[in-house]
C-alpha cells in the first residue's frame, strides 16, 4: 500500500533502505533535521548539513522514486548554547526558499531546561515570521508529559501560530488525547521495541481514532527500523482494520497536514 514516512533521517540510511522503502510503497518522505549524534563544532557543520539535507538528500531518494522533503532548526540538544543556536538559527532563513523545504523542525525540548525553552519559543517566532509549519519532538524521558505541555503552553502563547499548522511529534498513550484536544496534529513514532511499537500505534488508533493522527519510523542512525510504518499497516490489516482507515493513518493525514505547505506536492497522488 502507498504510504508516506514523515519523520526519518534518511542521512543516517543506506541506499538498500530506500529500495527498501520504495518496495514496500514509501514514495515521499520528509526529513526533520536532528542531533545527528555528536555535537557539531560550528555553525558552519550546520550549514553544510542543510545544504545535505536541500540539495544532496533529495537527488538520493529521487534514484528510487521516493520525493524527498525537509525541515530545518537547530535541535534541542545543541541548543542549549543560546549564543551558538542563534548563530545557527541566524543560516536558516537563506534556506527556508529551497523547493524540498516545509518548515521549522524538529525543534522542541529535551531535557525541557530554560535554554531549550528560550531558544524553541525563538524558532516559533522565525516559523511565524516566514509563515511556516512546524513539527515538534518531544522528550524521550520520564517528563514526557510535562515537556509536552510546556511545548503546548508556548506554542499558544504565540497568538501567530495557528496549532492546525503544528504537529507534535513521538506522542505516547498518555499524551496523545490532550495534543488533539488542543487542536494541534499528533505523530506516533515507531520504534523496533521500546517506546511505540506498530502494535502500541494500533492499540492507540482504536482509543483515539484516526483523525489529525499519523505514524512515522524515524528511522536514524541507533536502532530503528525504516520499514517500521509499512508493518503498523500490517499489524492493523491483521485486526481487520479496513483499507480506508489505514490509508487515512498512512497516507491521506500525512497528505493533508504537509499539503498545507504548497511547496509539498506528490504527483499523481
Ligand atoms: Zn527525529
Amino acid at each position: 500500500m502507498t504510504y508516506i514516512d514523515p519523520h526519518i533521517h534518511m542521512i543516517s540510511r543506506t541506499t538498500d533502505d530506500y529500495q527498501r522503502m520504495a518496495q514496500a510503497g514509501c514514495i515521499a518522505i520528509t526529513e526533520p533535521a536532528f542531533w545527528a549524534g555528536f555535537d557539531r563544532s560550528s555553525a558552519q557543520g550546520f550549514y553544510d548539513y542543510f545544504r545535505q539535507l536541500t540539495q544532496v538528500e533529495p537527488s538520493r531518494a529521487a534514484q528510487y522514486g521516493i520525493k524527498h522533503f525537509t525541515w530545518l532548526c537547530i535541535n534541542p540538544k545543541e541548543a542549549e548554547d543560546p549564543g551558538f543556536a542563534r548563530e545557527v538559527m541566524s543560516i536558516i532563513p537563506e534556506f527556508l526558499e529551497q523547493p524540498n523545504v516545509l518548515g521549522i523542525g524538529e525543534i522542541g525540548l529535551n531535557k525541557n531546561s530554560r535554554n531549550e525553552l528560550e531558544i524553541f519559543e525563538e524558532h516559533l517566532a522565525l516559523a511565524a515570521d516566514h509563515n511556516q509549519l512546524i513539527l515538534v519532538h518531544t522528550p524521550h524521558l520520564e517528563d514526557k508529559l510535562k515537556g509536552t505541555k510546556l511545548i503546548m503552553d508556548a506554542v499558544k502563547n504565540n497568538q501567530r501560530i495557528d496549532p492546525g499548522r503544528v504537529l507534535i511529534d513521538h506522542v505516547e498513550e498518555h499524551t496523545v488525547q490532550i495534543v488533539l484536544d488542543r487542536g494541534f496534529w499528533a505523530g506516533m513514532t515507531l520504534y523496533p521495541e521500546t517506546k511505540c511499537t506498530p502494535q502500541r500505534a494500533a492499540d492507540i488508533v482504536e482509543m483515539h481514532g484516526t483523525e489529525r493522527l499519523w505514524m512515522n519510523s524515524a528511522g536514524d542512525w541507533g536502532p530503528s527500523d525504516p520499514l517500521a510504518v509499512p508493518k503498523a499497516q500490517i499489524e492493523m490489516r491483521r485486526r481487520g482494520h479496513t483499507e480506508a482507515t489505514i490509508s487515512q493513518i498512512s497516507f491521506d493525514n500525512p497528505k493533508t497536514f504537509l499539503g498545507q505547505c504548497p511547496k509539498f506536492s506528490i504527483d499523481g497522488h
